[in-house]
């Protein structure tokens, strides 16, 4: 642990309050995507100082609906989601700035973050910048993904492609894992292979024992017509899918939090304690920048562990009805 932020010494035990010199920020939150607007909506009903830096479409966004967020049984798009956590953060005091955090470091205090060319000064800092989803070479893909033809998360809308003819595509063990998990929801599953299948035999057998295509042959295009996914193969081939779930990765935005030599796993994905606390002291991760699910309810429930965690590593704030 740094021995310049003490965030696990009891509250009575702890040096000084959130006065001047102690940052000007209880806490930073970077990303104002689900994970860090639900952070922002505690620490603002805990009376903390927060400032949420939006850098841009949090990848909730491209929800066009959500049918696995709990509390909405018709469902509901992640553009209304975000629009209420936010006005339920600005309710509770949470400042939201458009800008990127360009740079982090961290001092005797707390940390400094570069925004919109200007410094600002937090004691503890949340790092909720997701992840980015690689997407295939067409025309358009985000269109695609708002018609929902294109789809990134088979665990969040696999019941969507219920009896489907629905492909998968990208690096073959991958691509497998993936077609197995959406056979429980459809018996007309392929996989598209964007790569050498040399050492993959048993994934193959598997996903053939399953009922599952596989199509060997280099895509060379992928476009959308007429709601569908039209695939052409190098070896001139014509396929035709009602959705393609593409399986090439992602980046993991993490890069703020490895600079100051968080652990991370070999994707980058920050890995954190049981209060959501990275491996540099007073700098905590929530949602899909963190090694675990993706998945909404996830970074919610990551976020009011962390947000209840720095709230209470913070020195007490006593309440004056001043
Ligand atoms: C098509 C699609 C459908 C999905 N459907 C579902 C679903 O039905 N149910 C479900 O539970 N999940 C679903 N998900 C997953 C869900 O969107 C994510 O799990 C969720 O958005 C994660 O929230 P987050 O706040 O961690 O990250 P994000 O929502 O990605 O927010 C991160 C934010 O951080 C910002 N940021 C990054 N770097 C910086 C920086 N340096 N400074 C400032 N800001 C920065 C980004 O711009 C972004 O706004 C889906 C995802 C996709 C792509």
């Amino acid at each position: 642990m740094s021995p310049e932020i003490d965030v696990h010494t009891p509250i009575s035990a702890r040096p000084g309050s959130a006065g001047p010199g102690q940052g000007d920020l209880d806490c930073l939150v970077i990303g104002a995507g689900p994970a860090g607007l639900t952070t922002a909506v505690y620490l603002g009903r805990f009376h903390r100082k927060v400032l949420v830096a939006d850098g841009g479409p949090s990848r909730a966004s491209l929800i066009p609906v959500s049918h696995n967020y709990p509390g909405f049984p018709p469902g509901i798009s992640g553009s209304e989601l975000l629009a209420r956590l936010r006005e339920q953060a600005k309710r509770y005091g949470a400042r939201i700035e458009d800008g990127r955090i360009e740079s982090l470091i961290k001092n005797s205090t707390g940390f400094i973050a570069q925004i919109n060319e200007r410094s600002v000064t937090a004691r503890r800092v949340v790092l909720a910048t997701g992840i980015v989803d690689t997407l295939p070479h067409m025309e358009r893909p985000y269109d695609a993904v708002a018609q929902a033809i294109i789809r990134l998360c088979p665990i969040c809308d696999g019941y969507e492609v219920n009896g489907d003819n629905v492909a998968v595509y990208g690096e073959a063990q991958c691509a497998i894992k993936h077609a197995l998990f959406l056979r429980s929801f459809t018996d007309r599953v392929t996989v598209l292979v964007n790569e050498d299948v040399h050492g993959c035999e048993d994934a193959i057998a598997t996903a053939r024992d399953a009922g599952i295509k596989i199509v060997r042959d280099r895509v060379k295009q992928i476009e959308v017509s007429n709601r569908q996914v039209q695939v052409a193969t190098c070896n001139g081939e014509s396929l035709c899918f009602d959705v393609v779930y593409p399986s090439l990765g992602s980046h993991v935005c993490s890069d703020l939090a490895m600079q100051l030599g968080a652990e991370a796993n070999e994707e980058g994905a920050l890995r954190v304690d049981s209060h959501q606390g990275t491996s540099v002291s007073g700098l905590y991760a929530v949602g899909d920048v963190v090694d675990s699910l993706k998945q909404i309810s996830v970074a919610t429930g990551q976020a009011a562990v962390c947000a209840t965690a720095v709230h209470n590593s913070l020195a007490m704030r006593l309440w004056n009805p001043e």
